[in-house]
């Protein structure tokens, strides 16, 4: 066992994976850029009022899953654990609701919980996330969602389909939440604890509780969906007509919620199975009421949140390989020491011409030492040079996969491999 270890919930991302991730990060950029949307990058860490108040108060998030932390100046941070409470706040203090609307802001980067680790649950984990600030239109959920599903598409997901709710708004969500209790005090002793909880503090919570004994209860509680006001009605309809158009499947799901206020109308998901308990690939909806409650002027906005890790397990479990990496093509060995400065400098030239290319380290090294490093790293020319190519003003360039060899001149050795690599 090795003295030190990763701590629980993290990963090592190794050159292996890398692809993996490269290809998940350029197709989302790509993606999102196509779509308007610009990229954003707010602090790792922010005050954790931000996220207190931006996630809410009642969250397992807030609640349980924080890294918070005083710093030497005495301050109360929070490592980000999620971006929309950061972007938001970087909307206000950067003035951006006076810039163009709506204002479509994109971000990757790591994000931190303190969560139980299991598969595709880790405490420091990395999302993609969207938002699109300063606009009601249902056209902007619809933007959002896209997104996404062009996102898993592109990277060969098939039998794609949206989990989908709405939650309606503080107009019309009192009456339901109204509804839900009064049925839920008829079937008072039959539900579990953390339930009677959730009733007190955050009653649509229990609309995603997971205890046994509380799914046939659940199973006949009344339906947001039933309660919405006209403008939430009007809206949802209008997301659901153009998912249609555009032939983007979703399943109505009473279930899905988000237990706070300013969470409003639109609520989705996108599930996958086979990643161990965790089968959530991103999660977003609406949030009118956000910006208001961290202190800016009153502005709707709706955004997602993408988890790279849980892709990168389905990529890997439906066989879905990523673009090998570009490494270098040539390799440089050589004999004695002035053969070995010209490589020094054939190297630099070669970096500067754009062309890629391995230099070999360790002094006074013999050929097959070179040559066997030059096989193991699969360039496809070794260049090597020793007293004589040196004095005779060529180079033998040898081909790795046939094994044939020719003199280059030196003068032309640059054009000569970048010509064929
Ligand atoms: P949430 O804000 O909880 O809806 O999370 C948004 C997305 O981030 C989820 O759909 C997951 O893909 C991902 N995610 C959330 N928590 C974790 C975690 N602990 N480990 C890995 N991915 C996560």
């Amino acid at each position: 066992m090795p003295s030190y270890q990763r701590p629980p919930g993290t990963q090592d991302i190794l050159p292996e994976d890398q692809p993996y991730w490269n290809r998940v990060r350029s197709l989302s950029k790509h993606l999102a850029e196509l779509a308007g949307f610009e990229r954003i990058d707010t602090p790792i860490f922010e005050a954790t009022e931000v996220f207190a108040r931006g996630i809410g108060q009642g969250t397992d998030v807030v609640d349980k899953e924080m890294y918070t932390f005083v710093d030497k100046g005495g301050r109360d941070l929070t490592l980000r654990p999620e971006f929309t409470a950061g972007v938001v706040r970087a909307y206000i203090e950067n003035g951006l609701h006076v810039e163009v609307k709506p204002q479509k802001l994109y971000s990757i980067g790591p994000t931190f919980r303190y969560d139980r680790p299991q598969a595709g649950r880790y405490r420091q984990f990395t999302q993609f996330n969207a938002e699109i600030l300063g606009e009601q239109d249902p056209a902007a959920d619809l933007e959002i969602m896209t997104l996404v599903w062009d996102l898993y598409a592109g990277l060969g997901f098939r039998d794609l389909e949206f989990q989908l709710n709405s939650t309606g708004c503080p107009r019309c969500r009192p009456t339901y939440v109204k509804a839900l209790k009064t049925y839920y005090e008829k079937h008072d002793g039959e539900i579990c604890e953390d339930c009677q909880r959730r009733l007190e503090r955050s009653p649509l919570r229990v609309l995603d509780c997971k205890e046994e004994q509380c799914q046939p209860i659940l199973e006949k509680a009344p339906r947001i969906i039933d309660y919405l006001c006209e403008e939430c009605a009007e809206h949802f309809s209008s997301l659901r007509e153009y998912l249609d158009l555009l032939d983007r499947r979703y399943v109505l799901n009473h279930r899905l919620v988000r237990g706070l206020d300013y969470y409003t109308k639109t609520v989705f998901e996108v599930w996958a199975s086979g990643i161990g308990a965790q089968s959530a690939l991103c999660g977003g909806g609406r949030y009118d009421g956000l910006a208001e409650l961290l202190g800016g002027p009153e502005t709707p906005g709706v955004g997602v949140a993408v988890g790279l890790e849980r892709i990168i397990i389905m990529m890997n479990e439906l066989g879905v390989k990523p673009p090998a990496p570009a490494r270098p093509d040539i390799f440089l060995a050589y004999l004695g020491r002035a053969p070995r400065k010209k490589c020094l400098e054939l190297m630099a030239e070669l970096r500067r011409a754009d062309v890629g290319v391995y230099f070999a380290m360790g002094r006074e090294r013999g050929l097959r030492s070179q040559l066997r490093e030059a096989d193991k790293r699969e360039v496809r020319y070794t260049i090597i040079l020793g007293e004589n190519e040196l004095d005779s003003g060529k180079a033998a360039v040898r081909d790795m996969k046939s094994g044939d060899q020719v003199d280059v001149d030196l003068n032309l050795l640059v054009t000569w491999l970048r010509e064929r690599v």
